[in-house]
């Protein structure tokens, strides 16, 4: 299942699925689903409680879907699917080529010693920094360098302490795109990473069954029609079953928890007139994940995404004269 949080009218959650005969990708609005959750009191639980009650809120879905309302994708605005995680675990140089890449550019690296993750560990970044593929982001210090990192993201559904990287895959609820936006400097990860709208995650939540291994998927992501970030799960130094070894040895994982397992080398600054793509591989089950991302910058400090259908070299789209709408040339 492909879960979606949007914005419409109000806040939704919505089921993703593929046109037999199309093949656009459209969205189920099966908002109801929710009423599913129960009314909690303070102090309240540190889980999200949409991934925490997942099995009653499927059924419920499950029994919408046939005659819930679709909305094309274009009509609404993508939020992250996890709205509320306890917190935000990621891995810094998980690929040993961006590991390289860091270690020999000092405008990456500012003097810091740069480890190997197995010395790092892993870092959190604020949960205030999520946001959805449809929301924009808002960039901080732009006297600064400011990268794109494209990362497998995953989101946990149970509650995980000490797990085995052989059990720990049961653990996870679902797979998404995660996009680790850097500013680069001398000070900790988990500040330089948690301006709002940095972390942002989607389109939407794949639930692990349709994904199936997560240890050899695709990560590609362009700007402006030039391929910079292509890579393999596989080439992860830690996969994500032992990621949730190590965070689980140090602290409780509950459902809604998001990682981000790290960015492949072909980290690049981002700034005004970019437009970003992360286009998934066609046929693939990270296909699944996501059909494409497409980031603009806007005004100097902020851009937008879109999600469009097709694959990149398709696209010519333009907005349209003094609106908010695209409209394709
Ligand atoms: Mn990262």
């Amino acid at each position: 299942m492909r879960l979606a949080r949007f914005e419409n009218s109000g806040p939704g959650l919505g089921v993703v699925s593929t046109g037999a005969d199309s093949g656009v990708d459209l969205l189920w609005d099966v908002t109801p689903a929710l009423d599913a959750l129960p009314s909690y009191r303070y102090p309240l639980p540190g889980v999200d409680p949409l991934i925490a009650n997942f099995s009653a809120i499927s059924d419920r879905i499950r029994t919408l879907l046939p005659s819930a309302p679709v909305i094309p994708l274009s009509d609404v605005t993508l939020l992250a699917p996890v709205a509320n995680p306890g917190k935000i675990v990621a891995a810094p140089v998980n690929y040993q080529k961006h590991l390289d890449e860091v270690r020999g550019d000092e405008g990456l690296h500012h003097q810091n010693q740069i480890n190997t993750i197995q010395k790092a560990g892993l870092f959190l970044k604020a949960t205030s920094a999520l946001a959805g593929a449809g929301e924009g982001i808002a960039l901080r210090k732009l006297d600064r360098r400011n990268d794109h990192e494209i990362e497998l993201a995953f989101v946990i559904g149970r509650t995980a302490r000490s797990v085995s990287a052989g059990d720990a895959l049961d653990y996870v609820a679902g797979y998404a795109i995660g996009l680790d936006i850097s500013i680069r400097g001398t000070e900790e990860r988990s500040l330089r990473k948690s301006a709002d709208s940095y972390a942002v995650l989607g389109p939407w939540l794949t639930t692990a069954d349709e994904v199936g291994s997560p240890d050899d998927l695709e990560l590609r992501l362009s700007v402006n029609g030039e391929l910079r970030q292509c890579a393999r799960t596989s080439q992860l130094t830690l996969k994500v079953a032992e990621l949730v070894e190590f965070a689980s040895s140090f602290f409780t994982l509950h459902p809604g928890d998001v990682f981000f397992t790290g960015t492949p080398e072909g980290i690049q600054p981002v700034g005004p007139g970019m437009m970003i793509f992360i286009p998934a591989e066609q046929k693939h089950r990270l296909r699944a994940l996501t059909p494409l991302f497409y980031f603009e910058f806007q005004a100097p400090n902020r851009f937008k995404t879109h999600i469009l259908e097709g694959t990149e070299d398709d696209l010519r789209w333009i907005r349209k004269e003094g609106g908010s709408d695209w409209m394709q040339t």
